[in-house]
């Protein structure tokens, strides 16, 4: 390693470079300041000599010793073992399972080593030490803490310290922020962004591990600060960006669809459905497209306020998409919506259409000839919708239902479907997992958020339950008595990962137990990998109340609706995630009727469940608040994961912590629009810096 590697030099054709190089690139630490900004997982003090004699087995020991035997030995496979004495005369043995003969040269026998490791036993046969760091005895310590930082395989420590530290070396650090507004921002004049990468990649001599491994210190602060400034900047650069694209503007008229619909629904909207309403229908009267999120909660009532929107956009002479992740939840939908608006849509010679992928030949002609001549007013599929063959005459309005299961590439393919130059389709995203308020304000910065707050009146809560498999004959006793009061059962049997077909035989054999358990009850069972004809006869048969108890793999999970149902029983809820249990538990109290959810666990082979696993079953015991629960997700899982196929490539936050770093987000976000009005340039050069190339992503 004899000269630094051309970090800055992009040209340079991949098959030219070295594995440690290929291994940068693979980090994104491309530009100096790529690598600058790559700070370190830990420090490791190697500053301290720590002699056998104080070594405590699993920590880190350092010690200067003579080697007393060398030998290759075979068993139990080949190795290199090097005994060393140290002045105290404790013996230590140090393992090599990949090891060249200029190793054994460097280690044999009366050389003099400084050895550095974790040790590992201590009793019987001394000290030993796999992969230990060997230098030649005599050899100066480092006068500070070492960084130690997140690497991948084929990008050795020491490499990658040696990159980091030219980049730093080399990066542009001036400030971005004003001096002016740096005080709002807490970034106090000591801490330039300079010193404080300089105060982490290289602490000075007194530096203690633990200072620099509390992210409250001040470098770190300063760090966090500029990551959320740059979030910030670049969600609010794409929303303006958004904002100067046209749309179809589209009143709302009175006297129009939209009130015929209102006067022919069988209840009143509750409060925060008209509020929402309202909402949504000020921004479709706006020639800009609209980029809204509409949360509620299970069973808040999202379908009509996604209803009223289409009528708005029929009644101004347009077409209207609605995109469900699932055929079954699709087909829901669309049952709903052609009760609601087809009597409404037919004396206009208009009315709604049907796609799906699963969907006959000439079924779908039928449709698709029906959209391009704009007589469908309401298209309503599942990713069928975005296929190219769909060519709708004018689509102003995408509607999206359980958003989250959608990625990027189909939202922007549905946005796409409006032809007309320069112009948009407005978008109302729909989810049932609420977004705790943090990250509102950070990853879904750029999208306006409408929240139904507000169950529709009667509905009774639902009671938790969380009880060990070994009880199951009493949930079945429960199940019995629910029936016996006409009401039905959904029991929800868990996806597993690793095999499919393991899933099925577990839905299968809980469906045969439940069937014998339970003469004269008509029990179905429902998965993934049935034909859609099939599913829908036996959704068929538990909407119209037919059948008592439905046995299914997660299929179920978003938007069934059957007020009848009362009780839902989750198999193994160990192993599902939280918001999937809050989904599944809101399939049942849709009706009057008092309605229970029993959370079946079976810990684990030590018998014991999980930290995370315990922590959600107590949540969903605690709590049925939606939000509640979206926030306690958040603290079990961490963003990463909540944010799932939303924001799958978007630059995730490094070093800040949604939780923990609330304020600095608050600042945060109320310095980026005043960055981004008075200092452009600055602002363009601070998003570059810590986003790179990476922002695109976030656009969508
Ligand atoms: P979600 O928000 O989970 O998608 P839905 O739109 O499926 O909820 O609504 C759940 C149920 O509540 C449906 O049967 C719907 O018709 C009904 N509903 C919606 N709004 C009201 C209301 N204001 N009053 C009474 N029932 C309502
Ligand atoms: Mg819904």
């Amino acid at each position: 390693m004899s000269t630094m590697p051309a970090v800055q030099a992009p040209a340079t054709p991949a098959k030219a470079l070295s594995v440690p190089q290929k291994a940068l690139r693979k980090l994104g630490l491309v530009r100096d300041i790529d690598l600058a900004l790559h700070l370190p997982l830990r420090w490791e003090d190697e500053t301290r000599m720590v002699p056998l004699g104080q070594a405590r087995p699993g920590e880190p020991v350092q010690f200067e010793g003579e080697v007393t035997d060398s030998q290759v030995t075979f068993r139990p496979r080949r190795q290199l073992v090097v005994t060393v004495a140290d002045a105290s005369g404790e013996t230590c043995q140090l393992r090599f399972f990949t090891f060249y003969p200029s190793h054994q040269k460097a280690m044999a026998t009366g050389t003099r080593l400084l050895v550095r490791g974790e040790a590992k036993g201590g009793f019987l046969g001394g000290w030993q030490i796999v992969h230990p760091t060997v230098r030649p005895a005599g050899m100066a310590l480092p006068g500070a803490l070492t960084p130690v930082y997140p690497t991948v395989n084929g990008l050795p420590q020491a490499y990658l310290r040696k990159a980091v530290l030219a980049g730093l070396g080399r990066a542009d650090l001036s400030e971005t922020v004003p001096d002016a507004m740096r005080p709002a921002l807490g970034l106090h004049g000591d801490w330039t962004l300079r010193a404080a990468l300089e105060h982490l990649h290289r602490p000075p001599p007194d530096a203690s591990v633990a200072a620099l491994e509390d992210r409250s210190h001040p470098a770190w602060q300063r760090l966090k600060a500029e990551e959320l400034l740059a979030q910030q900047l670049s969600q609010l650069r794409s929303k303006r960006e958004r904002d100067a694209l046209r749309a179809p503007a589209l009143p709302t008229r009175p006297g129009g669809l939209q009130e015929q619909l209102l006067a022919a629904l069988p209840f009143q909207l509750t409060a925060a459905q008209r509020r929402v309403g309202e909402e949504i229908a000020a921004d479709l009267g706006r020639p800009v497209p609209m980029h809204r999120l509409l949360q509620g909660d299970v069973g808040s009532g999202k379908t009509v306020v996604a209803a009223l929107a289409a009528t708005v956009a029929i009644d101004a002479g347009w077409q209207c998409a609605l995109m469900a992740p699932t055929e079954i939840l699709a087909e829901q939908h669309f049952r709903k919506l052609v009760g609601w608006l087809e009597p409404l849509l037919a004396p206009r010679g208009l009315g709604v259409a049907w796609l799906t992928g699963g969907q006959k030949k000439k079924e779908r002609a039928a449709m698709l000839e029906r959209i391009a001549s704009g007589q469908a007013a309401l298209v309503v599929g599942t990713h069928a919708v975005i296929q190219d063959q769909v060519q709708f005459q004018r689509l102003a309005l995408a509607l999206i239902d359980e958003q989250h299961r959608f990625g990027v590439a189909q939202r922007l393919a549905l946005r796409s479907k409006l032809q007309e130059q320069g112009s948009e389709p407005h978008l109302l995203m729909m989810t049932a997992t609420p977004i705790p308020r943090t990250l509102a304000m950070s990853y879904y910065a750029d999208l306006d958020v409408s929240t139904i707050d507000e169950l529709p009146p009667g509905r009774t809560p639902i009671v938790t339950k969380v009880v060990a498999d070994s009880r199951r004959g009493e949930v079945v006793e429960r199940i019995r008595g629910q029936l016996a009061e006409g009401r039905q059962v959904y029991w929800v049997c868990p996806l597993i990962e690793e095999s499919e077909a393991l899933d099925l035989s577990n839905a299968t054999h809980t469906h045969a137990e439940l069937s014998a358990a339970l003469p004269g009850v008509l029990v179905g069972l429902l998965h993934s990998r049935m034909p859609p004809a099939e599913k829908k006869a036996v959704m068929d048969l538990f909407t119209g109340g037919q059948m008592g108890v439905l046995v299914s793999t997660t299929v179920i999970e978003v938007g069934v609706d059957v007020p009848n149902a009362s009780l839902m029983v989750i198999e193994h809820a160990e192993r599902f995630g939280l918001s999937q249990l809050h989904q599944l538990r809101g399939r049942v109290g849709r009706g009057a009727a008092a309605s229970a959810c029993v959370l079946l666990y079976a810990p684990g082979e030590n018998g014991r469940l999980g930290e995370t696993a315990r922590a959600r079953l107590k949540a969903m015991a605690e709590t049925t608040d939606g939000f509640e629960i979206a926030r306690r997700d958040l603290e079990i899982r961490g963003p990463g994961e909540f944010l799932g196929a939303r924001q799958s490539g978007a630059p995730l936050l490094r070093f800040a912590d949604l939780v923990a770093d609330a304020r600095l987000l608050e600042v945060a976000r109320d310095l980026a629009p005043r960055l981004l009005d008075r200092h452009p340039e600055a602002a363009a050069r601070h998003e570059a810096r810590w986003l790179g190339g990476k922002s695109e992503f976030l656009k969508a």
